[in-house]
């Protein structure tokens, strides 16, 4: 008997504020080589439209569970990067939103036959497509500043590379802040060769925290709705990095380097 059998168990829905769901998926049920317990999936809701940010994992219909939550209006859907974890289920939409340095690695299938190997039975679900991510259907290219309306709320995309070259954060003019991988506690996965492009977006997001000391940050992994220690944190664990590095520890699965501070765990490719 596998542990999950069907969307209602798989997916673990919030209703965090009127206008805000959280959409969790538990990555350590899938992988628990990837040092991450949770992938959080969010859907903000106007007067007239709604927004998807990130489609998850894909081994569960999704889509049926978002119509459920928006009735008639009208859906957007916004990958905040290309990474697994926040795309597979993009083939269930009709047109998906990604920075336009990101848009060609959706567009194609991908394969995704490094979970094979995993420990957790779920996975075999992949079997069915092969271990392959489908390609996205239409993709529609963001761009910095770009805002969405969505009716009495809007969401402006700002363009945080980093953790990705195309990876963005988004800011509600409710005072929201969806940061995707850019910055989130547990395991941080980063490149040490873009250390330098990846603090100066985390200065970005540091500012906009300065503009309004009201902003609540809503990470794609592990806890939602923290403050801007978060981004203060992670700005000095990793500035603070080269001096840790001697601590470092190889990861054979990932082919990254370990390292960990009081509050982060990071692996460096
Ligand atoms: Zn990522
Ligand atoms: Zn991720």
């Amino acid at each position: 008997m596998l542990k999950y059998s069907s969307s209602k168990e798989w997916f673990e829905i919030i209703k965090y504020k009127d206008y805000l769901y959280v959409i969790r998926e538990r990555l350590d049920e899938i992988d628990p080589r990837f040092y991450t317990t949770y992938t959080n999936l969010y859907l903000l809701i106007g007067a007239h439209s709604a927004l998807l940010i990130d489609t998850g994992c894909g081994l569960f219909p999704l889509k049926s569970i978002i119509e459920d939550l928006i009735l008639d209006k009208i859906l957007l859907v916004i990958n905040t990067h290309s990474h697994f974890d926040h795309v597979c289920g993009n083939h269930e939409f009709d047109n998906i939103m990604i920075h336009r340095r990101e848009r060609r690695l959706i567009s194609k299938p991908r394969d995704i036959a490094f979970l094979r190997d995993s420990p957790k039975e779920i996975i075999k679900r992949y079997e069915n497509s092969g271990f392959i991510i489908p390609p996205t259907k239409e993709i529609q290219p963001v761009t910095d500043n770009q805002v969405l309306e969505l009716g009495g709320l809007s969401v402006k995309i700002i363009h945080t590379p980093g953790h990705s070259p195309g990876s963005i954060s988004l800011l509600t003019d409710k005072n929201e802040l969806f940061t995707g991988d850019t910055a989130h506690y547990g395991m941080m996965y980063l490149t040490k060769a873009a250390f330098p492009i990846f603090l100066t977006s985390i200065i970005k997001l540091l500012e906009l925290c300065e503009e309004s000391n009201k902003i609540e940050i809503y990470p794609s992994h592990e806890e939602f709705a923290v403050g801007k220690d978060l981004l203060v944190n992670l700005s000095n664990g990793v500035k603070n990095i080269e001096h840790i590095w001697d601590t470092r520890k190889r990861d054979d699965f990932l082919e990254a380097w370990l390292l960990s501070d009081e509050n982060f765990k990071y692996l460096i490719f």
